[in-house]
């Protein structure tokens, strides 16, 4: 297996690259994206690890995940190539079509305004690269910007309190985004 990126694999808002040597979603042709039908963001909280760079390491040990980390200071980490699936929620169905980011917080905590503000850059790109729209979905067959919990209802993943913020997400995009 290759561990190359192609050009078109890196995200254009990340500051951080830590490809991950490993990862359960992926890679080989029955782990890539579903291009042609991306249906938005899945928001989750890494509850507990602090690092970007720590992240690479858990991932690559474990089924679990995710394209992108942004931490309480607001830098974007990138762990997998667009091209390729996560395993942020499934390792399959869901994670085909939904790009998923982590962000850094515990169980409890609300994001920091520099993560709504990134995390509304990646719901922007989607917008602009996939047609996402720049609303919350309202199920998980819906599109746009969804959270963890809709999908695996035993996981509390991101919490209460960010699930109150995903709005201002919607928000931050629509702004970026001259609307
Ligand atoms: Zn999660």
């Amino acid at each position: 297996m290759s561990s190359k990126w192609n050009d078109n694999d890196y995200h254009p808002y990340a500051d951080e690259y830590y490809p991950l040597s490993k990862h359960y979603g992926g890679p080989g042709a029955a782990g890539l994206m579903k291009k042609t039908g991306i249906k938005g963001l899945i928001v989750h909280i890494t509850d507990g690890n602090s690092l970007l760079s720590s992240l690479k390491t858990t991932w690559e040990n474990r089924a679990a995940s995710a394209h992108f980390a942004v931490d309480k200071g607001g830098t974007i980490a990138q762990y997998i190539p667009l091209s390729q699936r996560s395993w942020a929620v499934d390792g399959w169905k869901v994670d085909n079509l939904w790009y998923s980011v982590e962000n850094v917080a515990v169980h409890g905590e609300t994001l920091t305004d520099m993560q709504i503000r990134m995390n509304g850059y990646l719901l922007a790109w989607l917008n602009g690269e996939y047609g996402v729209p720049l609303k919350l979905a309202a199920t998980p067959d819906d599109s746009g910007l969804s959270y963890h919990a809709m999908f695996t209802k035993s996981k509390p993943c991101p919490g209460k309190p960010v699930i109150a913020q995903l709005q201002d997400i919607v928000d931050a995009a629509v702004g970026l985004n001259g609307g």
